[in-house]
């Protein structure tokens, strides 16, 4: 069967890794959640003191950047992802509103986006790859065969991540996702944009599987292009 890139965009937690990962089981791809990869750069500058008070050293971060490793592990039997920073498994510290505050200030520089797409680009070059963010459709791979836009309403999407943050108020985890949807929309640096092709799903009143019927039958069209 011919393999091919997907690329999934859109706001803040609107379920693009929910979709991912069922579209990465299914067709036996590989999953890479490049928003980990950013909080993972936060959080190497926040515990480095390269982030302090929401300002960032944007000249000392340069200098590191080069010697900072990122990788992933998708454990596809548990349906979890693990994110590796210079070795250390921080998927749960990076999940936290410490990084989810700071993240945005870090993905809009251009060094940290150049080194980003730079191995996103590696990952996917010989295809068989759903790889989930922002800028994926629109710079990652602008010729993926298959794209997908994916959001809901701000309230529905904060109802959702309330549950999985137990001990952040509701308010908090509204504001974070409008400052984040509004700081990802306006960098001048690849900001999110509905890109050319693009299939749009607003999941705000769709179930999952609902959802993922749509989403399987934009993959059989893409692949009988
Ligand atoms: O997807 P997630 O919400 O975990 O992404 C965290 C942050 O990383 C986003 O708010 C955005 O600032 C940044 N990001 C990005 N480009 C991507 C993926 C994520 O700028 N491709």
């Amino acid at each position: 069967m011919k393999k091919i890139n997907i690329a999934i965009d859109g706001h803040s937690s609107c379920g693009k890794s929910t979709i991912a990962k069922q579209l990465s089981n299914h067709l036996g791809y590989i999953y890479i959640d490049t928003g980990a990869m950013y909080r993972a750069i936060c959080l190497y500058a926040l515990r480095n003191n390269i982030i302090s008070d929401g300002i960032i050293d944007e000249e000392l971060l340069f200098d590191k950047l080069d010697n900072v490793s990122v990788s992933f592990e998708y454990d596809k039997a548990n349906n979890q992802c693990r994110t590796f920073l210079d070795g250390q498994n921080v998927e749960s510290e990076i999940r936290g509103l410490w990084v989810s505050e700071n993240v945005s200030k870090i993905s809009k520089i251009k060094a940290v986006r150049q080194k980003m797409i730079f191995i996103q680009r590696e990952i996917g070059r010989n295809k068989g790859v759903v790889m989930d963010g922002r800028d994926i459709g629109s710079v990652v791979f602008p010729n993926a065969e298959l794209k997908l836009f994916v959001t809901a309403s701000v309230e529905e999407r904060a109802r959702r991540r309330s549950l999985e943050l137990k001990d952040v108020s509701f308010e908090d985890v509204i504001k974070n996702l409008k400052d984040r949807d509004e700081d990802d929309s306006t960098r001048k640096e690849n900001p999110l944009i509905v890109s050319e092709n693009a299939i749009v799903i607003d999941n705000t009143n769709m179930t999952k599987e609902e959802q993922f019927e749509k989403v399987l039958e934009a993959y059989e069209n893409a692949i009988l292009n």
